[in-house]
């Protein structure tokens, strides 16, 4: 997963932009719980590798999103 982002930085920054919050429920990401990184607008739709386009989740709360089809956004900087 560390893979989809262009280094271990932008993974640290797109971190911090959440308050190191995962978007679905709300809780702290940390080493301990994992994260995957969710495409917002998927690689097959043209969505891109971009800091933009990207969120971190937890594993379950990306199984969510997928199995239940929900809508994620990225939350408005500071
Ligand atoms: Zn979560």
């Amino acid at each position: 997963m560390v893979n989809t982002l262009s280094g271990r930085g932008q993974l640290i920054r797109l971190w911090l932009d959440q308050e190191r919050a995962c978007v679905v429920s709300q809780q702290r990401i940390t080493a301990v719980t994992g994260w995957h990184v969710h495409h917002i607008v998927r690689r097959v739709d043209g969505g891109s590798n971009a800091r933009a386009n990207l969120v971190m989740v937890h594993v379950v709360c990306h199984q969510k999103i997928h199995s239940r089809g929900l809508t994620v956004t990225k939350p408005a900087p500071n």
